[in-house]
């Protein structure tokens, strides 16, 4: 933390902020300028807090140098951060597609749709059981029934499954069934259910908020990490704005921002930022150009008859698109669309 003093700020006025700062076994550091004189702190642990300084006589400005977050930083770890779940590697050279239907509606559609998408060369299937949904009169999920269908394409198609745990009730049972825990963008700072996740010993999704800045999105990662668990993938799907002609607007940039301050992988879903169909190929270009280290993408092979965001899915045909897409961009981006051997 730096103090920045007025510029008519005086010795006395200095000293005192000194001797706040050393009353809680901290080290200041007046730096004194040709105008004004600056205090450093050193030797704090967690957060000072800014109130401490900002109300005394002489102080202008009380600059956060230190970030809040620790174990999702780069500078506590400094190599990207890469993992495997199931054998698909998650981060790094390597791009991870996970993708499916918005929700488990049936053991036939998620199995007809779990076949499409591995044979297309997608590595994780997505799907799920228990669904944030605006309203309570939507289709809420299969629930437990959605899991043990998830489990079971699991076994046949032989991709890991992604699903999300929407609340700390249902989160061991999710758990159980899933290879990757999802938490969705409503709950990304439902802090009882991040430290929960941090301990279900399953690596965790987690979605950003859709009015979350990179620095939520990051302290609630922290959250997990704080817990023992170091196998944390961010999301970034699109976030609220003025745009009307996409269902929330895609924000390419935090994925070099997140990379530039964080070793943990972060991935696009361009679906619920897109909320249409015809921007989803689009837009998933983009994240990949931008960095992204994978996709969570909708895929349903009926999509005028799924029980929720139907028209954001791509059909079959769009699916096999973006992943002929994927296989040309790859190598002019320096990474690789890994075909693992069949199960
Ligand atoms: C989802 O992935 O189906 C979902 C509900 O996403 P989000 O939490 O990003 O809205
Ligand atoms: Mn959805």
């Amino acid at each position: 933390m730096l103090i920045v003093m007025k510029m008519d700020a005086d010795a006395k006025q200095v000293e005192a902020v000194v001797e706040v700062v050393e009353e809680r076994g901290l080290k200041a550091h007046p730096i004194a300028g040709a105008q004004r004189t600056a205090i450093g702190i050193t030797g704090n642990i967690g957060i000072v807090e800014p109130a401490l300084f900002q109300d005394m006589p002489g102080v202008l400005e009380v600059i956060q140098v230190s970030h809040p977050y620790k174990l999702v930083s780069r500078e506590f770890h400094q190599e990207d951060s890469v993992f495997e779940v199931a054998g698909v590697k998650i981060g790094g050279t390597d791009l991870v597609i996970m993708a499916g239907p918005c929700s488990v509606e049936s053991y036939e559609q998620t199995l007809e749709i779990a076949k499409i998408i591995k044979a297309n060369g997608a590595h994780i299937l997505r799907g799920g059981a228990f669904k944030p949904r605006t309203s309570p009169y939507s289709f809420q999920g299969l629930g437990r029934e959605g899991l043990e269908i998830l489990a079971r394409v699991r076994q046949e198609v032989g991709l890991p499954v992604i699903t999300e745990a929407l609340d700390i009730d249902v989160l061991d049972e999710v758990a159980e069934f899933t290879d990757i825990v999802q938490i969705g963008a409503r709950n990304m700072q439902n802090f009882t259910l991040l430290k929960r996740a941090g301990r279900c010993g399953r690596p965790v999704l987690l979605k950003r908020g859709m009015s979350a800045t990179v620095t939520e999105l990051l302290l609630a990662a922290e959250y997990v990490m704080d817990q023992g668990n170091e196998q944390v993938v961010l999301c970034e799907r699109g976030i609220r704005t003025f745009a009307d002609h996409t269902r929330n607007t895609l924000d390419v940039a935090a994925i070099p921002a997140v990379h530039r301050i964080s070793h943990l992988p972060i991935i696009a879903d361009p679906s619920h930022a897109a909320g249409y169909r015809d921007k989803v190929v689009p837009l998933s270009l983009a994240a990949l150009a931008g960095g992204s280290d994978g996709l969570l993408v909708e895929v349903h092979d009926h999509p005028d008859r799924a029980l929720s965001d139907g028209g954001q899915a791509l059909l079959p045909a769009g699916f096999k698109e973006l992943m002929d897409e994927i296989r040309g961009l790859a190598p002019v981006l320096n990474r690789r669309l890994p075909e693992y051997a069949t199960s």
